[in-house]
C-alpha cells in the first residue's frame, strides 16, 4: 500500500509499506479515508524530536475493512474515528479515564505501527479504540469534522475541561493553532461567557471569532498579560488555556490566570511551571495528552447535530502523493492544519 514514510528532518514522501494483515484476534484493518498532518508531527520533521524512519501519522477516520475474532463494538463497514493513540478501554487507567495510560495502548505512526497517513492501518486493540460513526451519507464536511476529533478537538477540549471552564466563564486561550483554535471552540461549547484569543494572524483571528472568540489580543509577553488583565479588570481570566508549551506561552497563561484558578495545559511542555508563583496565588495546573477516546463520543453527538464544526481548522489539502506539500505548509505557517485525501467513502 501507499503511505507517507518519515525518513528524516524535512523528507516525509510517499512509499510503500506492507499492506496489514490482522495479526491479533483484537486487531482491526481500517481503509482510511481522510488523514491530516499533527503539530507535532512537525517536531520531527523539524527535528526537534526524534522519530525512527518509517510510518508516521496518527489522526484518520477510514471504514473498517476487516475484524480479528475477537473484535466487538466495531464491525466490517462501519466508518470510524481513530484517536491518536490505541487504547484497551478496559485496564484501571482506561476505566479511569485515562486511556493516554493504558497498560496496553500504544501510538499510530511509530515508524514500525501503521501510520494515519497511509491506506490502510492494522489498528490494535480495535473495539476499545475505534469510534463508530452512527448514520450514513455525511457531507464532506462534517467528515472534515470528524477527523478533528482524533486529535486536535478532542485535545483542545481536554484543555478546557482541565481548567474547569464553565457556564458565564471568562477564558483566555494561549495559542492560535489548530490546538488553540479547537480550545476556543471547547470553551464557548462548554459555556464561557466571555472568550480571548491571542493570535496576531488575521486568518485565525477570524476563525477564533467564529468559533466562539469576543476578544482577539495580538500582544505577546509581558504586553499581551498587560492587556488581558485590563480587559478583565485587573482580576485574570477564570480559566487560561495553554495551548503551545514554550515557555513564554506557559508564563502568560499563569500571570493571567486570576488567583484560585486552574490552568488547563495541552502544550507539550517546553518550559517551567512557575511553581512558587502560582502557589501564593493559589493557581493549579491541570492537563497533559488529551484523553480522545473518552471524549470523542460527547463531540462526535455533536458534530453530527451539526452544533460543533471543528473541521474548519483544515484550510489545506493534499493526497498521499503530495504528503510532503501537506507538511511544508504547516512548517512554512501557510496553513493551520493540512488534511490529507486518502479515498473516497
Ligand atoms: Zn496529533
Ligand atoms: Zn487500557
Amino acid at each position: 500500500m501507499k503511505a507517507a514514510i518519515f525518513r528524516g528532518p524535512r523528507d516525509v514522501e510517499v512509499g510503500t509499506r506492507p499492506d496489514p494483515v490482522i495479526q491479533a484476534p483484537t486487531d482491526a484493518i481500517v481503509r482510511v479515508a481522510l488523514a491530516c498532518v499533527c503539530g507535532s508531527d512537525l517536531w520531527y520533521y523539524r527535528g526537534e524530536s526524534p522519530h525512527a524512519v518509517g510510518s508516521i501519522g496518527h489522526e484518520f477516520i477510514g471504514v473498517v475493512e476487516e475484524t480479528g475474532s475477537q473484535v466487538d463494538g466495531v464491525a466490517v463497514g462501519d466508518l470510524v474515528v481513530a484517536p491518536f493513540i490505541y487504547s484497551c478501554m478496559s485496564c484501571p487507567h482506561c476505566l479511569n479515564g485515562s486511556t493516554i495510560s493504558c497498560v496496553q495502548g500504544g501510538n499510530f505512526g511509530n515508524g514500525t505501527i501503521d501510520g494515519g497517513q497511509g491506506e490502510a492501518v492494522r489498528v490494535p486493540l480495535a473495539g476499545g479504540t475505534l469510534v463508530p460513526v452512527p448514520g450514513s451519507g455525511h457531507s464532506d464536511d462534517m467528515l472534515r469534522s470528524l477527523l478533528a476529533l482524533s486529535d486536535v478537538m478532542s485535545t483542545g477540549h481536554h484543555a478546557a475541561v482541565s481548567a474547569g471552564v464553565g457556564k458565564g466563564d471568562t477564558v483566555a486561550v494561549v495559542g492560535d493553532g489548530a490546538v488553540g483554535l479547537s480550545a476556543v471552540l471547547a470553551a464557548h461549547r462548554l459555556g464561557a461567557e466571555r472568550i480571548i484569543a491571542l493570535s496576531r494572524q488575521p486568518r485565525r483571528q477570524e476563525l477564533a471569532r467564529e468559533f466562539g472568540a469576543t476578544d482577539v489580543v495580538e500582544a505577546r509577553g509581558d504586553a499581551a498579560t498587560a492587556t488581558v488583565l485590563a480587559l478583565t479588570g485587573g482580576v485574570g481570566v477564570d480559566a487560561a488555556l495553554e495551548c503551545v508549551g514554550t515557555a513564554q506561552s506557559i508564563e502568560t497563561a499563569f500571570s493571567i490566570a486570576r488567583p484560585g484558578s486552574t490552568v488547563g495545559i495541552v502544550g507539550v511542555p517546553h518550559g517551567e511551571v512557575p511553581f512558587a508563583r502560582t502557589f501564593f496565588r493559589n493557581v493549579g495546573w491541570r492537563g497533559g495528552p488529551a484523553p480522545a477516546r473518552i471524549y470523542i463520543p460527547d463531540l462526535m453527538a455533536d458534530v453530527l447535530a451539526g452544533t460543533i464544526n471543528p473541521g474548519r481548522v483544515f484550510d489545506h489539502e493534499t493526497d498521499l502523493d503530495h504528503i510532503g506539500e501537506a507538511y511544508a505548509a504547516m512548517d512554512e505557517r501557510r496553513s493551520v492544519k493540512s488534511l490529507v485525501r486518502v479515498s473516497s467513502l
